[in-house]
């Protein structure tokens, strides 16, 4: 049997940053402003232009870039903010560091929108975050619709969407604004740093000054500079800039972005179609319209009680496999009754029960099919012989 690889091992960093990271040690040259072809302004004309949208904004994360879309949507204090129950800590964190209230809308057992919920939940809000959360799209085409007819902006936080389409259309460029990652555990890898993107002047001549482009800084910027100059001295600094060093790291990634989006995708449907001859796993299918970019897999365990999905766990992980189920691990950054800086909220019973049954498995695109089939081997195995030992 092949040994499970390392889950949590990144990809190399293409040689070719090399003599870039080599220059910018040798010049000291850290910060993005000091020169007019700063490595983070490449990035902004690289990434925009290979997702098809009008302007970028590299940043230091993407709970930043969420952060500035807000404040740059001029959304008054108190706003409310729909956004999925199902996303990470860092995405309502990012509504309250805004001055808005998050309202939580629910989520079903394929990890996308429930749009009943959502509609019902749409009016009263004034903007709306689009989580496509480990990269598993909702249905763009409804929720546009619905936010169109609202006259309510759409901010996609598309951190784990690189290289996801809809209907042939890049994730990120749906809403009025998408907003990118490139920690460590998303697609592209500079340890830390996030990314926006916009085709309107007016959002990102705002975001722009108020990620720390002081005094004229702004000018280094290819946006059109009326839009900018009338918020001049405006609007606060918040100084959630990237550093040149982050970018040299990420730009030649880009390259390597067709075939990680192809070999997870690869890596992703070879492990569900194996999971899915299961009796206690259910892998759910992309929407129709979507073509996904995964680089993990997320999956429910039928027909068993929490003590079998315990062990589950358990057994998984005897035999060298991390599993996390969202719900029963202690303190998940993504369960939503542990973010308790939110103060009390409604319960949520769908996505409750879905995080109660959803297993969460990275899968990287560096790994190879028979790695693949290793991790899915362990996994049928741990079901089998939980559900066995309790009929026993
Ligand atoms: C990782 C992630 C974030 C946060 O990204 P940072 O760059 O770490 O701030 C937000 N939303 C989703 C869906 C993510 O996966």
């Amino acid at each position: 049997m092949v040994k499970l690889p390392n889950l949590n091992a990144a990809e190399p960093i293409p040689d070719s940053a090399m003599a870039e990271v080599d220059r910018i040690l040798r010049t000291g040259d850290l910060f993005r402003y000091s020169s007019d072809q700063s490595p983070v302004s490449l990035l902004e004309a690289e990434f925009s232009s290979a997702l098809g949208s009008k302007y970028a904004l590299a940043v230091s994360s993407c709970s930043a870039a969420l952060f500035l879309s807000l404040k740059a949507l001029d959304l008054p204090r108190d706003a409310k903010v729909l956004l999925p129950a199902f996303t990470f800590a860092a995405v309502p964190s990012a509504v309250v560091h805004a001055d808005c209230i998050p309202v939580l809308c629910e989520c079903g057992d394929d990890y996308r929108i429930d749009l009943v919920d959502f509609e019902n939940k749409l009016p009263g809000c004034s903007a709306v975050i689009i989580s496509h959360m480990r990269g598993h799209t909702s249905d763009m085409d409804a929720i546009m619709a619905m936010c169109d007819a609202a006259d309510v902006a759409v901010i996609e936080d598309a951190a784990h969407s690189l290289g996801t389409t809809w209907a042939g259309r890049n994730i990120g460029t749906i809403g009025k604004v998408g907003c990118f990652s490139f920690q460590s555990y998303k697609m592209l890898n500079a340890g830390e740093g996030g990314i926006m993107i916009t085709d309107d002047e007016n959002l990102i001549a705002r975001a722009v000054i108020m990620s720390g482009a002081y005094e004229h800084n702004w000018q280094r910027h290819p946006v059109l500079h009326e839009a900018v100059a009338k918020w001049q001295n405006q609007l606060p600094l918040y100084n959630q800039r990237l550093n040149t060093m982050s970018a040299a790291l990420i730009r030649p990634q880009l390259d390597a972005l067709a075939r990680r989006v192809e070999a997870g995708r690869r890596n992703h449907d070879h492990v569900a179609d194996i999971l899915n001859n299961s009796p206690n796993i259910f892998v759910p299918q992309p929407l129709p319209k979507e073509r996904r970019a995964p680089d993990s897999i997320q999956f429910n365990l039928v027909n068993m009680s929490d003590e079998q999905v315990d062990g589950f766990v358990k057994e998984a992980g005897a035999h060298g496999l991390k599993v996390q189920v969202f719900g029963r691990s202690q303190d998940n950054a993504r369960a939503f009754w542990n973010w308790q800086f939110l103060g009390d909220n409604p319960d949520l019973p769908k996505t409750r029960a879905m995080l109660d049954r959803a297993c969460d498995v990275r899968l990287p695109a560096r790994l190879e099919l028979q790695e693949c089939n290793a991790i899915a081997q362990v996994l049928l195995k741990a079901a089998e012989s939980t559900v066995c030992v309790e009929a026993g």
